[in-house]
């Protein structure tokens, strides 16, 4: 497969993967979402981002029920749930929502309050019951990843979901090393500024010069680095089309380095956004 992420336990997926935030909010566009979904599917992009907080596992299930098999389904623990026993309920809930019986990366969608210590706990449970393929986090800074990898278990954590675009390169100075250096793939979100990088006018030229969009630059800046993948969401087959082309783009140099010039990687620690 080309341009794959590869996790630690061997398993192999599409760097590009789908997001589903703000699906499933207007009856109207489900069925043109699950056709989107769908689509990507059809052409490789088969990791599905969802979470209990987005309210769309039904139709991420309808989307994916005839191919399942073919999917790398993630969904997330909301961190008010995440005891040791609220983590177990929630991810029942999710299996019965999207109905299946595996979810194949299970994150902690954010720090709550919940020690760590008991959301690892019943990740690792649910993977032995089999009903998780692998866990990860989202939201987590080096710190706190330092202090789940020390935990019984915790370096079995298999991705981190984090902000990552051109104009929000913070983790590039140390959280993307950090989770490389150790075989842990990094998942961008909102990986084209959830829309805002399709209007810009520099990525638009460089998209011109390689007869694409600007969106698509985007995404071929947001995967260029080996390990890490991108989920974009696209609410529209036309949109899932094009944003599929972002694979095969190779960014020159000079692309990179005009790129660099208008959204400065950070030379200082930034630490995640919001969380
Ligand atoms: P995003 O993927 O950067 O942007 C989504 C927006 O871009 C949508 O409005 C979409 O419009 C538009 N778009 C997509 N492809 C396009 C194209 N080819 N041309 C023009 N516009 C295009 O933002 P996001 O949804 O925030 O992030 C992606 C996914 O990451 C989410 O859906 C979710 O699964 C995940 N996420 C996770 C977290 C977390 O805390 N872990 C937080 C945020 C997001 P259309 O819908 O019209 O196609």
């Amino acid at each position: 497969m080309e341009h794959t992420i590869t996790f630690r336990d061997g398993l192999q997926v599409c760097a590009l993967g789908q997001g589903t935030w703000n699906m499933g909010k207007s009856p109207s566009r489900r069925a043109e979402e699950i056709e989107a979904l769908r689509t990507g599917i059809e052409l490789g992009m088969t990791v599905i981002d969802t979470a209990e907080m987005y309210g769309n596992e039904e139709l991420v299930g309808e989307a994916v029920h005839d191919c399942r098999d073919k999917v790398f389904l993630v969904s997330k623990v909301l961190p008010s749930n995440a005891s040791y026993r609220g983590t177990k309920e929630a991810c029942e809930r999710s299996l019965f929502k999207l109905s299946t019986d595996r979810i194949d990366l299970y994150l902690l969608h954010w720090k709550g309050t919940h020690p760590f210590s008991e959301t690892v706990r019943a990740m690792l449970e649910l993977q032995r019951e089999g009903k998780i393929l692998c866990w990860g986090v989202s939201n987590i800074d080096v710190p706190d990843m330092e202090r789940i990898c020390a935990l019984p278990g915790g370096e079995t954590c298999a991705a981190n979901q984090v902000l990552y675009n051109l104009k929000e390169r913070g983790v590039e100075y140390d959280l993307i090393p950090w989770s490389l250096e150790r075989g842990m793939p990094v998942m961008a979100y909102s990986p084209v500024g959830e829309g805002t990088l399709a209007g810009d006018g520099l990525l638009a030229e460089i998209a011109r010069e390689h007869e694409v969009m600007p969106v698509q630059i985007a995404l071929a800046w947001a995967m260029r680095h080996p390990g890490v993948m991108a989920i974009p969401k696209a609410g529209s087959t036309a949109h899932v089309r094009d944003n599929f082309r972002s694979l095969s783009i190779e960014l020159t140099e000079d692309d990179c380095r005009r790129l660099d010039a208008a959204f400065p990687a950070p030379v200082h620690k930034i630490p995640l956004a919001g969380w």
